[in-house]
């Protein structure tokens, strides 16, 4: 029994679009939004973003990342890595969420990993983005 547990335990992979940068993360995702905000829409150049939050114990990055910090609209600090090769845009850390890191979901390995549980930040959508009425909406972000 508790060896079935240990195989059916998920954990993910990663890279950017060199591959420079690989991570592995030792658990599944504890949740996972799309995110409409301006911040991530500009970082990602795409029209949203969907986040993968995980514990920053149990990701395990290997390659050279940039950093570049910035101020979130509620005034944290805000951490976004990148690959310093090919530039693409893999991790966010929010000073305002110790211990989390946020994985941009378009850098994993198995897709079928990736299941928003909710849009976030939807009053800052464009309006043309059709999202997913059956799952959680909020104006903002969630508590
Ligand atoms: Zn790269
Ligand atoms: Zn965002």
């Amino acid at each position: 029994m508790i060896y079935r547990e240990k195989v059916e335990m998920k954990g993910f992979t990663g890279s950017c679009l060199c591959r420079a940068i690989t991570y592995n993360s030792n658990t599944a995702p504890l949740r996972t939004f799309n995110c409409h905000c301006e911040d991530c829409r500009k970082c990602s150049g795409a029209p949203y973003l969907t986040n993968i939050f995980v514990k920053e114990d149990d990701l395990y990055i290997q390659g050279t990342l940039k950093s570049y910090i910035h101020q979130s609209e509620s005034g944290n600090k805000i951490t976004k890595k990148f690959c310093d090769q090919c530039g693409c845009q893999m991790f966010s850390l929010n000073e305002g969420r110790p211990g989390l890191v946020r994985i941009h979901a378009g850098t994993v390995n198995e897709l079928l990993v990736i299941k928003p549980q909710g849009d976030v930040w939807v009053s800052k959508k464009i309006p043309s983005i059709k999202i997913d009425e059956s799952l959680d909406q909020f104006q903002k972000n969630f508590a």
